[in-house]
C-alpha cells in the first residue's frame, strides 16, 4: 500500500499552523491519518520538518495522505501564504 504524498501548487499551512510534535514550531507538513484511536481532531497532525523527519518512519503504518509543504521553506513566504 502506498501512501499518496501530495505537494500543494499553493501552501495551506501558514504560520498559525503549529507542530504538534513540538508545540513550537511552525508546521510545514500535514498527515491525515488512516485511523486515530486517540485523536479528537479528525485524524490530522501536523509537523515541522524536524519532527516529521523525527517520526516519519513510524507513521508509515498510519498515514493515508501527507501534504508536504517543506518546498517552502527555501522560498520566502509570508504569513498569509502567499509567495512573495
Ligand atoms: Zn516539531
Amino acid at each position: 500500500m502506498s501512501v499518496q504524498v501530495v505537494e500543494a501548487q499553493a501552501p495551506i499551512l501558514n504560520a498559525g499552523h503549529r507542530c504538534d510534535a513540538c508545540a513550537s514550531s511552525r508546521a510545514y507538513v500535514a498527515v491525515i491519518l488512516k485511523w486515530s484511536p486517540t485523536l479528537r481532531n479528525g485524524g490530522e497532525l501536523l509537523f515541522c520538518a524536524h519532527c516529521f523527519r523525527k517520526h516519519e518512519q513510524a507513521l508509515q503504518l498510519f498515514v493515508a495522505q501527507v501534504i508536504d509543504e517543506r518546498y517552502t521553506l527555501t522560498k520566502h513566504v509570508q504569513d498569509d501564504g502567499h509567495f512573495e
